[in-house]
């Protein structure tokens, strides 16, 4: 049996932290394969080590001095290893650092330190074997990661180690270039690591103990997701839930590996797992309610379109040609509604209006702005009656005026439209209805 366990920058800003998560790591033999992000941030104001690294490193590039920068990066570690009480130097390492900021050896290099730094000490405060992530985590030359490769060299690689840490964020190009993913790139390594050793688990360590019902900027203390599916998270994901890096998802997802989000401060709570599938129903019908303001949406009218062949082609051709992708097309007999995002549609709204004019020839074109899209999304529905039905009223009750409604075929979730100005008190009465009052 193996765990992977990968635990983010707020969970190793300090020695404190750290032992936190010696704890955790020792309380369990089988938390083998440890992924760790770079030191995040101690306090509000903080910084992040890898916002340091960024810092430090554009002044390399521009020539100007660093060594100041580089010093109190060096402190965040050293302050680390004291803590630890580890008798461990890193004046090597930082030698070798300074010297290839001096030769401009690129941003991801400098970036990775961060991660790269923090494994090396959390490998010596566990006793685990340290595997440098430019190994075994490989990119193709044009800097896409490649997968397949990957799987075979890390696969091999740890079958050596019975316990290893592999530090986050990044890996190599067949030159040994570093090259790091995007932000919030740890929770891929974590993903590829699970992959690479078929764990049993790839637990996910962070500052909260697991995935909220909805936003608790909107919510006071929303209740916690105890099982999610990975398609139920997509939905959420995409209208807004900031959970883990979104392409972390895949690399477990293909092998069916469940994701335990965990709190590193509060490591008793069993957090929120994301599956393939289960049986397990959710708490309250729908998992989570998640939205975003911000969009526009064009009604488009003509006589008889219903029976138009190829009307919503040009409909949608006229979007395409000023290079906007839609999000929802809600159509009626005569009518047919485009959303879309106000941010990017509003500087070619003219452009757009034309097209439509030309490849479809409408009777009229209405441009409605501010608009929020809402997602009620839950495995539940499906065997529930009356769910919408439910929204509905519960929207009506608080006076939502209700612009648009969309269920996906697969009854997983239902968008809903509403002004921008109705987007939290929508949230509110849809959350009270399932949530709180369970009717
Ligand atoms: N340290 C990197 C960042 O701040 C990667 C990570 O933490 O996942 O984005």
């Amino acid at each position: 049996m193996a765990k992977v366990v990968k635990f983010g920058g707020s969970s190793l800003a300090s020695a404190e932290q750290f032992k936190k998560v010696g704890d955790i790591i020792r309380s369990d033999a089988e938390r083998r394969y440890v992924v760790p992000s770079a030191p995040g941030r101690r306090f509000k104001k903080d910084s992040k080590v890898t916002d340091m690294l960024y810092a430090c490193y554009d002044l390399a590039e521009a020539g100007r001095e660093f060594r100041e920068e580089l010093s109190a990066i060096e402190a965040r570690y050293q302050e680390i290893i004291a803590g630890l009480e580890l008798s461990l130097s890193l004046d090597e390492e930082f030698g070798t650092i300074e010297r290839n900021f001096r030769e401009k050896a690129g941003r991801d290099y400098a970036a990775s330190r961060g991660e790269y730094l923090n494994g090396i000490i959390m490998a010596a405060y566990l006793g685990f074997e340290f595997v440098d992530a430019a190994e075994a985590v490989l990119f193709d030359e044009d800097g896409s990661f490649n997968g397949e490769r990957t799987n075979r060299a890390l696969s091999a690689r740890l079958a050596e180690c019975r316990c290893a840490v592999v530090p986050g964020f990044y890996g190599a190009k067949p030159d040994g270039t570093v090259k790091t993913f995007s932000r919030g790139g740890s929770d891929i390594t974590g993903s590829i690591v699970a992959k690479a050793v078929h764990a049993d688990v790839y637990e996910n360590w962070t500052d909260v103990s697991g995935i909220l019902v909805a936003d608790p900027g909107i919510i006071d203390n929303p209740k916690g997701i105890d099982i999610v599916t990975y398609r139920e998270l997509r939905e959420l994901a995409y209208m807004g839930f900031n959970v883990m890096h979104e392409d972390a998802i895949f690399p477990v997802r293909q092998e069916g590996i469940p994701i335990n989000i965990r709190n590193t401060n509060s490591p008793e709570d069993n957090g929120t797992w994301i599956v393939a599938s289960t049986c397990q129903k959710s708490k309250y019908v729908i998992t989570g309610i998640a939205g975003k303001k911000g969009f526009c949406c064009v009604n488009i009218e003509k006589d008889k379109m219903n029976s138009e062949v190829g009307f919503g082609r040009k409909v949608l051709q006229a979007f395409e040609e000023s290079e906007i992708s839609f999000e929802h097309v809600p159509s009626g007999i005569d009518t047919m509604t485009v959303f879309v995002h106000q941010d990017e549609f509003i500087h070619k709204e003219q452009k757009v209006a034309a097209s439509l004019y030309r490849l479809a020839k409408p009777d009229s074109i209405e441009i409605e702005s501010d608009l929020a899209l809402i997602a009620v999304v839950g495995r539940g529905m499906k065997a529930t009656r009356g769910t919408a039905g439910r929204i509905f009223s519960a929207l009506s009750h608080v006076n939502v005026n209700v612009k648009m409604i969309d269920q996906g075929s697969s009854e997983l979730n239902i968008i809903i439209g509403v002004t921008n100005d109705d987007f939290e008190t929508a949230i509110k009465a849809i959350y009270d209805i399932f949530v709180l009052t369970k009717l």
